[in-house]
């Protein structure tokens, strides 16, 4: 099975998904495509936050660094996902303890906070302005699933010493989310939401600032490790002495190792008119992130100018719904009947990566080719600080990068060619799941 070429099947070249994040950046610094062929240090595939923060960081220890994207920066997740700030990995610190042992779950968990300490600390130093706000809550659709998460608070507050997080009971989780539908959940005030268009072009502008040269509409055909290793882009040449791969759910077949480990999924958003304060404070009373304990996950929370953002659903195709906004309406409207007259005014989708255990995948694919994706959902903060643990990977020995490459990242059954037939059936199986 030939999949669809992700980087053009759903989108228009060089333009940015119709998002509500399209329609509410900042103006945007444009670069050039590359005609021609240069040279550099370092050449980075792919500038959403992967290869963003990969190439601040390297360019700001004063390496030559090229940044290629088919499109535009932050075009990809990076510029339309959820904005959704969350602590820890993917996977809870319970489940990476019996996957890698105590000692390595710590050092991920170490890792996530330095993440989301990174993340913060660059809008603060670049002066992004990108909407930054605080708190995330993980709310229960079950009300079994109470007792787990009240443990998980627990250790997190006792094992982890991680004060930020505090289970909100039945009650006051339905005056905080004006919604029936859950039972209590997990508030995490050191978590957050941002606008992640502003936050990738902010990252970019950082960049550039630092020295970095960033070329838009620059596909990479191919490339090929060596001394130096010769990357081939639609119309020129990169020669670089180390290349790093940030395409993550858009690579397709750029490295098959990758692709083998590392799967797209589509996931969808819309954003409705904006709703007046006293409405948002109904739906969302303290303006937190929240997402919910369904296995298709529910992620929502409000713009800037107190919009509901709600997103969902996945469907089981590399193309798009049609009708997105008729598609992610109705689970919204699941959980908020009250927003049935609301009008829904963008709708738009995107390709994340996930991997078999939910956790990314950083590998060095030749001592001087390095990868890093596969966020799960996960990586407005894993992936800023993916790239800089690149970064850290080529100019030095890099402990973290080392952590994260020694968790292992299996193959999905039948590799890059047939996973996807195995993923429809076992996310079917799933998304019924949540009905029970
Ligand atoms: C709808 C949606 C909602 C999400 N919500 C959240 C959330 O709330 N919180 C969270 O933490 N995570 C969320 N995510 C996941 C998060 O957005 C991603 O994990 C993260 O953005 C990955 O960043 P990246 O830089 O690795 O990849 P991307 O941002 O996808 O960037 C990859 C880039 O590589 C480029 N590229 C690929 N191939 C080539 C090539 N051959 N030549 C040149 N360029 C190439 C692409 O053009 C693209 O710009 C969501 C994702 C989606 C799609």
């Amino acid at each position: 099975m030939t999949a669809l070429n992700l980087l053009y099947s759903n989108d228009r070249p060089g333009q940015h998904a119709p998002s509500y994040y399209a329609a509410s950046v900042q103006p945007l610094q444009e670069f050039y495509s590359l005609d021609g062929d240069t040279a550099c240090d370092v050449c980075v595939i792919g500038a959403g936050f992967t290869g963003l923060s990969a190439a601040l960081h390297l360019a700001e220890s004063g390496l030559d660094v090229v940044v290629v994207d088919a499109h535009r920066a932050g075009w990809g997740a990076s510029g339309r996902n959820g904005g959704q700030i969350g602590s820890g990995q993917r996977l809870g610190q319970g489940e990476l303890e019996r996957m890698a042992g105590k000692n390595a779950a710590r050092q991920l968990w170490q890792i996530s906070q330095d993440g989301k300490d990174l993340l913060k600390s660059l809008i603060k130093r670049h002066k992004i302005d990108c909407d930054l706000k605080p708190g995330n809550f993980h709310v229960l659709h079950r009300e079994r699933f109470a007792a787990e998460t009240k443990a998980y608070v627990d250790k997190l507050n006792t094992e982890y010493d991680y004060g930020h997080v505090r289970f909100v009971e039945r009650d006051e989780c339905r005056e905080m989310v004006g919604s029936e539908d859950y039972h209590g959940g997990a508030l995490d005030m050191d978590g957050g939401h941002l606008h992640p268009l502003n936050y990738a072009r902010g990252l970019a502008g950082a960049a550039a600032k630092a020295g970095a040269r960033l070329y838009e509409m620059t596909e990479v055909r191919s490339y090929a490790a060596g001394s130096p290793c010769q990357v081939v882009t639609a119309k020129g040449k990169v020669q670089a002495d180390f290349v790093i791969l940030a395409c993550n759910g858009y690579l397709g077949e750029l490295s098959s190792e990758v692709a083998a480990r590392v799967m797209p999924i589509n996931n969808y958003i819309i954003a409705t008119e904006p709703l007046g304060d006293d409405m948002a404070r109904q739906l969302i009373r303290d303006d937190v992130a929240v997402s919910d304990s369904r296995f298709v996950v529910n992620y929502y929370r409000l713009s800037a100018d107190k919009r509901m953002l709600f997103g969902g659903r996945e469907n089981y195709s590399y193309s798009f719904p049609r009708d997105i906004n008729g598609f992610v309406a109705k689970a919204m409207l699941e959980i908020y009947p009250q927003l049935k007259d609301a009008r829904i005014e963008y709708g738009w989708g995107g390709t994340l990566a996930i991997t078999m255990n939910r956790m990314p995948h950083l590998a060095r694919l030749a001592p001087n080719v390095l990868s890093a994706s596969g966020y799960s959902g996960h990586g407005v903060v894993m992936a800023t600080m993916g790239g800089k643990l690149l970064a850290d990977a080529v100019s030095s020995t890099s402990a973290g990068f080392d952590v994260m490459e020694s968790i292992p990242t299996r193959r999905f059954p039948g590799g890059a060619m047939l996973r996807w037939p195995a993923l429809v059936l076992a996310m079917t199986w799933y998304s019924l799941r949540d009905r029970l």
